[in-house]
């Protein structure tokens, strides 16, 4: 995986170093020398990754994190964070100005390019997120609101893997305070509940003698609902290999042992951050997806929908599966209702017209509105017969009980005409709905608040009912 990092430290050889070891790995480095220097590139060349000195005369990196971070324009760059060696006191400020990531001087190429790896990946995630995200965007479909940050102050669910009664006990205390801990000491049970309940993050003990916590990482990777949760785990200093392996397999974080409590909580907020951020944006998708086929009137489905689910019936028509059929359904004499009750009135009969479709045809028949008055069922599974059977049920439901306007405006007598075709091998969605469109054509003809069928003999411009 490639990509390009900004390094930024005031000590030349420092910058050299780094930049040598980084490009023997064919990653692409540019570097600054100062914190301006630094958030000027980083705005202009927007880097994948920034590795940052704390130390720096001026503006030190505290600051520049935190300026970063406070910039829709670099905010989701990750800042990894060079402190002096065992520095507790910078890892809980670094994690408080927004810093993802920490590395100590000397800097070890087994940590750097776990981190790096790790960092890359999930940026990739992100930007995919995002990069959709604003296509939603552009179509009007996700608005400001919807994509903020989720808020922060929300309490968690924390699951905390940890065999050793007491340390996990010393954990759950830490975090009780802000967030809904579940203290569990074995596996199974943590991996069911991982199943069963809503965990936003697991803590993991990777030194526990009891079990091999790698293994459920792993296990946890594999799974559709797993793979969304965050893993920060927990591993004792003087085990590289496991750390390098952790961070390959998808753990999110890792902790070095003692645990150090300032640092838990910090790390614990980033990943709770980062999965919020996540989670908004995937529901924000989730939403803008069903928008933009949805008519906004009426709730149905709108054409663009309509079109695809033509298409998958004839898909499955012309594998030999199933028959399939489509209504066109318009409205009779509805200009004379709008031009006597008013546009909102017609409104609500095409909205009450909507519920009655809903009602009345089957659950794996989709309704849409195709435009205007007029409306479309696609009808996967249905003959010719069976669809002429469902276009009259809707026919009978709109003719029997008058719609009412609500406001005390009284109820209106409303009709439908329709017209009714079956799919057949190499049809087009095209040209079933001329001719439906022709067969609800001649249902106005023949005197409207009837259905006809286009193509078969047995119904061929025959009214039923
Ligand atoms: P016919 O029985 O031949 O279908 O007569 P009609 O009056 O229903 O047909 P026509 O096509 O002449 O008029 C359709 C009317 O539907 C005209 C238009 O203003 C109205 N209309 C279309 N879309 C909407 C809408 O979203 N809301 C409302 N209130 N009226 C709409
Ligand atoms: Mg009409
Ligand atoms: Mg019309």
């Amino acid at each position: 995986m490639s990509g390009r990092i900004l390094v930024v430290d005031d000590i030349e050889p420092n910058v050299r170093l780094l930049k040598a070891k980084l490009e023997a790995e064919y990653y692409d480095v540019v570097s600054a020398s100062n914190g301006p220097d630094a958030i000027e590139l980083a705005r202009r060349t927007v880097p994948d990754l920034i590795l940052l000195d704390v130390m720096m005369p001026q503006m030190d990196g505290f600051e520049v994190c935190a300026r970063l971070k406070n910039d829709p324009r670099t905010r989701h760059i990750p800042v990894v964070m060079v402190t002096a060696l065992d520095q507790q006191e910078d890892r809980v400020q670094g994690l408080q100005a927004g810093a993802d990531d920490f590395l100590s001087k000397p800097i070890d190429d087994v940590a750097l390019f776990a981190r790096v790896r790790s960092l890359l990946r999930l940026k990739l995630v992100m930007d995919e997120l995002r990069q959709r995200e604003a296509s939603g965007r552009a179509l009007g479909a996700i608005n400001d609101t919807m994509s903020c940050l989720g808020d922060a102050s929300a309490k968690a669910n924390i699951l905390i893997l940890e065999d050793d009664e007491r340390q996990g006990q010393r954990l759950a205390r830490k975090l009780g305070e802000d967030h809904h801990l579940i203290h569990s000491t074995d596996p199974r049970d943590a991996s069911e509940r991982l199943d069963a309940e809503n965990i936003d993050l697991l803590v993991i003990n990777l030194a526990a003698r009891g079990f091999d916590g790698l293994r459920l990482c792993a296990r946890m990777r594999s799974g559709d609902k797993g793979r969304a949760i965050p893993i920060l785990a927990l591993v004792n200093p003087d085990n590289r290999e496991q750390i390098v392996r952790a961070f390959d397999i998808g753990v999110n974080d890792v902790l070095l042992r003692p645990v150090d409590s300032n640092e838990l909580s910090a790390r614990v907020n980033t990943q709770l951050r980062c999965k919020r951020y996540a989670d908004t944006l995937r529901q924000s998708l989730d939403n803008s997806f069903e928008m933009s086929v949805t008519d906004q009137l009426t709730g149905l489905h709108n054409r663009r929908l309509m079109q695809a689910r033509i298409e998958d019936a004839l898909i499955r028509l012309d594998r030999g599966v199933e028959a399939a059929s489509i209504l066109i359904a318009d409205v009779d004499f509805f200009k004379p209702v709008n031009d006597k009750w008013g546009h909102d009135a017609g409104d609500k009969v095409l909205q009450e017209l909507a519920k009655r479709m809903k009602a009345n045809m089957r659950a794996i028949d989709v309704s849409c509105r195709y435009g205007g008055e007029e409306f479309v069922v696609v009808m996967p599974g249905s003959n010719l017969d069976a669809a002429m059977q469902a276009a009259e049920r809707l026919r009978i439901a709109v003719e029997a009980e008058p719609f009412t306007l609500g406001d005390g405006q009284g109820a209106l007598s409303i009709t439908i005409s329709g017209g009714v075709t079956e799919l057949f091998q190499g049809d087009s969605h095209e040209a079933a709905l001329i001719r439906a469109d022709k067969a609800l054509y001649n249902a106005k003809k023949a005197g409207r608040n009837c259905v006809l069928s286009a193509d078969d003999k047995n119904h061929a411009n025959t009214a039923l009912g």
